[in-house]
């Protein structure tokens, strides 16, 4: 039936992951409509939620979603979220936005009238190797077939939208080749990001190897944002570089420059710093299957700023 106007925002309902239910009529699931961040709490504090938040709200902006909810609502919910299931350290949340339930069977999205879903998805994951995979290992990659558009004409990537299935087809290629990743070119051939995370390579100044110490010794590299997401890890891990005086390019990186690496590695919030050791089949560096040096120094520098940047954080605060 249609919902009534008491239903409009039927929140503040927190349930048991297998009794969450959302409309079929919902935005999400009729077109992919809607927009959404993942979050990492650590230490009782979560880790660049204003950033998150801006990053929602103006997705949500340029999506033209009406009828938000407010940000402290949505600050609010997290934060009850959390404390219901007792989260307070290596937790990871699933925050989703959509467009909202339709009124009619119209696709028409003027027709959603009842403001938007919002959704928390709390996840158990350990801080240290934050993903499936070991933080020091390294993981490998396999160039993707499809292209990540860089025209923001089409869709711009700096909206974090949920039409995933640019990142779905290219993951399901990557995982059929045994790798744990696609790196996207953009619609020019040039590198983007990977399917879920953003892309650093390193650049020893000599090829008789590094000094991490010696800042003059390497430089890193990250394509610029026009064909990828500006990722908050990626903008973190710049900021660190900066402090630490170390060199960095942002700028169009080619193939060749990601293969002739002498260390490349991902960033996103669920798997922070992830060492990359083979691109598609292309060992990179000389550093066999291990972490470069210079990523080690990052991971340390990354793991400190969670644990204890508190201006870089939010608390969560204690209910009773
Ligand atoms: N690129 C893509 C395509 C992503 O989905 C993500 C994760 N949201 C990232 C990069 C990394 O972004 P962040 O560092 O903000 O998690």
């Amino acid at each position: 039936g249609t919902p009534s106007a008491t239903s409009r925002r039927c929140t503040g309902r927190i349930v048991p992951r297998d009794m969450a239910a959302i409309s079929p009529f919902d935005s999400s699931v009729q077109g992919g409509d809607a927009t959404w961040e993942g979050i990492r709490v650590y230490h009782g504090r979560i880790f660049h939620l204003t950033e998150h938040l801006d990053r929602l709200f103006r997705s949500a902006r340029a999506l033209g979603f009406e009828n938000t909810h407010s940000r402290e609502e949505v600050k609010d919910a997290i934060f009850r979220v959390l404390a219901a299931n007792g989260m307070r350290d290596g937790a990871h949340m699933r925050l989703t936005l959509t467009r909202g339930q339709k009124c009619t069977s119209s696709m028409n999205p003027l027709f959603n009238c009842y403001g938007t879903t919002l959704i928390i998805l709390p996840e158990w994951k350990p801080t240290e190797g934050a993903t499936t995979y070991d933080n020091t290992a390294g993981i490998s990659l396999v160039t993707a077939g499809a292209a990540r558009r860089s025209m923001p004409g089409v869709i711009d990537n700096k909206i974090h939208h949920n039409n995933m299935l640019q990142n779905i087809l290219p993951k399901i290629q990557a995982n059929n080749a045994g790798c744990a990743d696609s790196l996207m070119l953009d619609d020019e051939g040039f590198v983007a990001e990977t399917n879920a995370t953003n892309l650093f390579l390193v650049r020893y100044t000599s090829m008789d190897g590094v000094d991490t110490d010696d800042r003059t010794s390497y430089v890193l590299v990250t394509p610029s944002a026009d064909a990828c997401l500006p990722g908050i890890t990626r903008a973190t891990v710049l900021i660190l570089a900066d402090e630490l005086g170390i060199k960095a390019e942002v700028r169009r990186v080619s193939l060749s420059e990601f293969y002739s690496a002498d260390e490349v590695f991902t960033t996103g919030t669920m798997g922070e710093l992830t060492p990359v050791v083979k691109i598609d089949g292309r060992p990179i560096g000389w550093t066999g299957s291990k972490r470069g040096a210079v990523t080690s120094l990052l991971q340390s520098a990354y793991k400190d700023a969670v644990a204890n940047r508190l201006d870089w954080s939010t608390e969560i605060p204690a209910f009773s």
